[in-house]
Order: C-alpha cells, then sequence, then structure tokens
C-alpha cells in the first residue's frame, strides 16, 4: 500500500455514448468540455471558467466513469486520486501527494483531476467518528488551497465524487471551489436496458435473450450491478459449454447477484 503511486494519470478513451442514460449530467458536462477543449477562447470572451464539479450519486451509478469521459471526450490528461488512499497515511504524506498530483495536472493543462470519494477526506470536522484526523484535515486543506491558488487561465477542472454529499465540510462547495452539482441517478428502466445493450455488445447473444424484460427484473440495480451480471451470464454460459449466452443464463446471473446482496444484508444486520 504505501507503494502506491502517488497519483494515476492516463488518456481516457472513455465517450459519453459509453454511458448509457444520465442525459442531463452529460448536458451539464458539455459545457466543461468544451472549455477544456478551446480554452484560450473562453478566456478572451471573459468566461469566468468552473474550477471544481462535485459528482453525486449512490455507489456504481458511473461517477467515475462519467469524469473520464469528459476528459475523453474533451481529449485531456486524467489525474485522479481517491479519498479512501489518505485515510491511513502519515500525516504530511497525503498533502504532498495532493500538491504532485496539481502541480503535474497545471504542467500539462489543460486537464481533469478527479478526486474520488471525497467524502472520505472532505467530512465536515466534528461530523467523523472519532473526531480530529490530522492527515484528512491537511489533505483537505491542501485541496482546497491548491483550487484557491488557480489563476483564471489555468484550464485544470477538478471533478470529485460522493455518494454522501451530506456529509461533506461545506467550505468545499464555496464559490470557485466544488460550486457546480452534477447528480447522477439510479439507472430507471429504460437506462437498465441500455446499460445492459452497453455490456453485451461484445457477447453472442442467443436469439431468446429480452434484455428489456432483464431490465425489467433488475430494478435497483446500478451500472456495475448490470455490468456484473452481464458478465455472470457469459460466465454461466462457459460452465455450460455453450457457444451463446442465452436468456437462462441471465436469469441465473441474477438470482446470483440477488442472493449475494441478500447475504450481504444479513450480514450486516
Ligand atoms: P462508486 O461510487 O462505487 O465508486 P461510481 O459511481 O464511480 O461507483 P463507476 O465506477 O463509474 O461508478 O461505475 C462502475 C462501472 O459500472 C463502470 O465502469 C461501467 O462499466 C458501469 N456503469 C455504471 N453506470 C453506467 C452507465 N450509466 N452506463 C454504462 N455503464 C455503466
Amino acid at each position: 500500500k504505501s507503494k502506491a503511486k502517488r497519483f494515476r494519470k492516463d488518456e481516457p478513451r472513455k465517450r459519453f455514448d459509453d454511458i448509457a442514460g444520465s442525459d442531463s449530467a452529460k448536458r451539464d458536462l458539455t459545457e466543461i468540455v468544451d472549455y477544456l477543449k478551446n480554452p484560450s477562447y473562453y478566456q478572451r470572451l471573459g468566461a469566468k471558467l468552473p474550477r471544481g464539479v462535485l459528482m453525486v450519486g449512490p455507489p456504481g451509478t458511473g461517477k467515475t466513469l462519467m469524469a473520464r469521459a469528459v476528459a475523453g471526450e474533451a481529449e485531456v490528461p486524467f489525474f485522479s486520486i481517491s479519498g479512501s488512499e489518505f485515510i491511513e497515511m502519515f500525516v504530511g504524506v497525503g498533502a504532498s501527494r495532493v500538491r504532485n498530483m496539481f502541480e503535474e495536472a497545471r504542467k500539462e493543462a489543460p486537464a481533469i483531476i478527479f478526486i474520488d470519494e471525497l467524502d472520505a477526506i472532505g467530512r465536515s470536522r466534528g461530523a467523523g467518528v472519532g473526531g480530529g484526523h490530522d492527515e484528512r484535515e491537511q489533505t483537505l486543506n491542501q485541496i482546497l488551497s491548491e483550487m484557491d491558488g488557480f489563476s483564471p487561465h489555468e484550464a485544470v477542472v477538478v471533478i470529485a465524487a460522493t455518494n454522501r454529499p451530506d456529509v461533506l465540510d461545506a467550505a468545499l462547495m464555496r464559490p470557485g471551489r466544488f460550486d457546480r452539482k452534477v447528480t447522477l441517478d439510479s439507472p430507471h428502466r429504460k437506462a437498465r436496458e441500455q446499460i445492459l445493450e452497453i455490456h453485451t455488445k461484445a457477447m453472442p447473444l442467443d436469439d431468446d435473450v429480452d434484455l428489456a424484460a432483464v431490465s425489467r427484473r433488475t430494478v435497483g440495480f446500478s451500472g456495475a450491478d448490470l455490468e456484473n451480471l452481464a458478465n455472470e451470464a457469459a460466465l454461466f454460459a462457459g460452465r455450460d459449454g455453450s457457444k451463446l449466452v442465452a436468456m437462462a443464463h441471465f436469469n441465473l446471473a441474477r438470482d446470483k447477484i440477488l442472493m449475494g446482496a441478500e447475504r450481504e444484508q444479513t450480514l450486516s444486520d
């Protein structure tokens, strides 16, 4: 764990088309894509550009995927780090990683910085279990001071994801920080069908496979659950020695996932 890289950088190839549904989120983020594609144009217009976006939604709804797609659409590098990585670090390490990451991103601007699980470091002070946590606080302060320190011509947009916006420190949402909010909801029926279409595109499906029917029987499944479902169905087909993935395999996969979820529930009760 201590040898983990300071942060990850890559050139994401994800596009908005890889994400089913979430149309209003895509619409909101298009502005950021346009800006990252052509920052000097917007600067000449005298437009103040968004600095931070808070991506809010339940687990597995594609927050990370969406952030990567923004970078992919704009064709800019994507720097990422996860809030949970800072929890067991020595004091000072988190802050210096944050500093390094912002420095690199500035050098390669236009760029996206993505902070996953912001709530792990961005909890309001006093709301945390066990009270003060120096490392977390220092890391958070470093993020805030980096964001405050951007000059208007630096085209770096910081996207942070959380499924607990309610516990975040209000200081994070001040103007010039994460002052935009983009919400991703659990997928409704049609979106579930489209997500299944995306994740079965490369699979040889039998004629009896009815993804609309599968989507109707997967109320409450997230995008990540549906991706998992498609994969489990293919694994069941493999176990059968079948050349095609059939509806029966989707049914088995669904039962398996629901059973797993039930077991988790019992264990946590
Ligand atoms: P967490 O809160 O658990 O970190 P997240 O919201 O960041 O989750 P992702 O990690 O982006 O979710 O999603 C997990 C995977 O689920 C994605 O890589 C993608 O394959 C699939 N997925 C989620 N939502 C969608 C969607 N709307 N369309 C297509 N695939 C999706």
